[in-house]
């Protein structure tokens, strides 16, 4: 089979024999790939270590294989170097990491995740504060996933009216009504879960706007994704 340019970032990255890693890549269409880069370590062959480094988005050419597994990378460049220095370089790889646990490796069309995790790559050095993008990316890539944050009426009756509980089990809203049969939900301020539905909704563009999160608007946001992550993805 001949190769396929890939776009790709590298969520993963593990030093393999001596010259060679081999990398956990999110590419632009054909999902998350374990790839084999050989020899790359190796001086003679000139390729920059930026090329290979977590977090990096390159283009290179992929040999796939119909059965998966290690598949052969080669001729890796770098496109961004997402090369970010203190609290950026932090929230990045938060955000790697979260996406390297979240999605199993396998072939799907990956190009909302793979925009999705590059747009929010390219908005970092402009940032005055990480929470609204971390709280956006990572339920984006949950509703992607297709395990909520469902917002619009109650998961278990799908009423509109009084909406204030959370479920992680069920990935969204439930009423005053039937919050009694979800042990595991928890009560809302109505203002958060406004700003919930807002930030579903918000373009990753535009999270720069978002200047400023309160701490208890941030904790009770972020216990609703971990809840969500905890019923799902038991590691
Ligand atoms: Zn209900």
């Amino acid at each position: 089979m001949p190769p396929t340019r890939i776009k790709a970032i590298v969520l993963k990255r593990t030093d393999f024999r001596e010259t060679s890693v081999i990398v956990n890549l999110l590419t632009d269409s054909i999902g998350k790939i374990t790839g084999l880069m050989k020899g790359v370590r190796s001086s003679a062959r000139k390729v920059p270590p930026l090329a290979f480094q977590q977090g990096v988005c390159i283009e290179a050419l992929a040999y796939l294989k119909q059965k998966g597994g290690l598949e052969l990378v080669t001729k890796p460049e770098v496109v961004e170097s997402f090369n970010f220095q203190g609290e950026n370089a932090n929230i990045w790889k938060k955000l790697i990491l979260q996406i390297d646990r979240f999605i199993p490796c396998a072939k799907f069309n990956s190009t909302q995740i793979f925009n999705l995790l590059f747009e929010a790559g390219k908005i970092i050095p402009g940032l005055d504060n990480h929470r609204a993008l971390e709280i956006v990316v990572t339920e984006r890539i949950l509703f992607l996933l297709g395990v909520g944050p469902f917002l619009e009426k109650c998961l278990v009756c799908g009423t509109n009216n009084n909406l204030y509980f959370f479920s992680g089990n069920l990935g969204g809203l439930v009423c005053s009504k039937c919050q009694a049969r979800e042990p595991t939900s928890f009560k809302l301020p109505e203002k958060h879960i406004e700003a919930l539905r807002f930030l579903h909704k918000i373009p990753i563009g535009h999270i720069p706007v978002v200047k400023y999160i309160p701490e208890g608007l941030y904790l009770n946001l972020t216990k609703c994704i971990n809840e969500i992550v905890r019923y799902h993805m038991a590691d």
